[in-house]
């Protein structure tokens, strides 16, 4: 019995469960599947940054705590980064602060900006950690739902810009946005971002962008929200180490904003971590500054492994969302007379040895996610190859 005859978790949290992820790679392990579910790679990043990190921590440099907004050389060269991709100048000293991953960052922008009963716009599906960062902010969370659109030559997720204009109120504070987006690999156009500038304009709404896959884009380009006319200080930008440079397990994200905006989220970040990951933050600032070739031989790896998965799944029947950007691929699976994600993704590894994710798990309507389903991209190729002989015995 809980103490006082109340459920321990509180109300906020009791809705979230745990996640899916778990469950299926729990399930990965039992069955000898591939884990195509989560998203991590299966291959470490740029052997001279992991040797950064090795030498940051025999030189004594990071092995007790930070400073609390991050080290200088971190956050000197996240600002570097933004001058030199997008041509953005932030002030290291007052405008970049560094997180523990884009998770935390995501935590604190939240829990800074919203007071209760606030609403935040999240485009749906969503990366799992908006709906319970929003929930435990006592924001209420407002999905705008990417629309499959498979008439085009490519089949991809689209933004209603309408739809999204249509669902600011009187009490939206925040719009919450992801590009490249996680799961349906859609990157939103200059001209969608500039619809969103404008709205975020005319209704004096906040935006925090999760631009975590910056660099991971294919045939497309990825343009920072904060670089529209006027965005700069409203925009919350959210950056990570984990994607870019396969680093997942480092945690070491960044926040760039106005002096005030930075200032916010600092005071929420500082009663949460207060800082992480010392050495790996000057491992960090190292990699920010790899030569351009870096960033175009991982955009160009990744490449040839979404068109191999795409390829493979595409032969086993399903209807394939060839990404944009990201390391996922969001396929629908009615053409394999499927009409559930959940149940179809249980039934997997049994029936081919796959582990994949069910969208339905970022979405509010369930009724819209329930025939997609996600699988990652972030493989060796060999691995990519056996998923894909594995999966064509579902075309049989
Ligand atoms: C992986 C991911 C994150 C988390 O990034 P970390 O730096 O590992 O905390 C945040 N947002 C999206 C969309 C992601 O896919």
């Amino acid at each position: 019995m809980a103490p006082m005859g109340r459920p321990l978790l509180n109300r906020r949290l009791a809705a979230f469960g745990t996640t899916i992820f778990a469950e299926m790679s729990a399930l990965a392990v039992e069955t000898g599947s591939i884990n195509l579910g989560q998203g991590f790679p299966d291959s470490d990043g740029p052997e001279e940054v992991r040797e950064a990190a090795v030498r940051a921590l025999r030189d004594g440099r990071g092995n007790q705590y930070p400073p609390g907004p991050g080290v200088p050389e971190l956050r000197t060269a996240v600002a570097e980064h933004q001058r030199r991709w997008y041509g953005l100048s932030y002030d290291p000293d007052r405008e970049v602060l560094v997180t523990a991953g884009a998770t935390e960052a995501i935590a604190a922008s939240l829990l800074a900006l919203l007071e209760p009963g606030d609403e935040v716009i999240a485009l749906e599906p969503y990366y799992d950690s908006y709906a319970a960062c929003i929930a435990m902010a006592g924001g209420t969370r407002v999905p705008v739902t990417l629309r499959p659109d498979v008439t085009g030559p490519r089949p991809a997720f689209r933004l209603d810009l309408d739809e999204l204009r249509a669902t600011v109120t009187d009490r939206t504070r925040l719009i919450l946005l992801n590009t490249p987006h996680n799961p349906t690999g859609t990157v939103l156009t200059r001209e969608e971002l500039a619809a969103v500038a404008e709205l975020a304009a005319e209704r004096d709404l906040l935006v925090v962008t999760d631009e975590v896959y910056e660099h991971l884009v294919f045939g497309a380009e990825h343009t920072p929200l904060a670089s529209f006319p006027g965005m700069r200080e409203r925009t919350v930008t959210i950056g990570s180490a984990g994607k870019t440079f396969s680093f997942t397990g480092w945690k070491v994200g960044w926040v760039t904003g106005s002096p005030e905006l930075v200032a916010a989220v600092r005071s929420a970040k500082q009663f949460l971590t207060y800082v992480s990951s010392g050495p790996f933050q000057y491992a960090v600032a190292e990699a920010l500054r790899l030569p351009d070739s870096y960033f175009h031989t991982i955009r160009e790896d990744l490449l040839t492994k979404r068109d191999l998965l795409a390829g493979g799944l595409a032969d086993a029947g399903f209807t394939v969302f060839r990404p944009s950007g990201t390391y996922f691929i969001t396929t629908d699976i009615r053409p394999l007379g499927e009409t559930d994600g959940f149940a179809f993704c249980r039934a997997l590894p049994e029936r081919c040895g796959v582990v994949a994710i069910p969208n339905a798990v970022f979405y509010d309507h369930q009724d819209q996610g329930a025939p997609f389903v996600r699988f990652a991209f972030c493989k060796r190729e060999s691995v990519l190859e056996e998923a894909a002989t594995r999966l064509k015995s579902l075309a049989g």
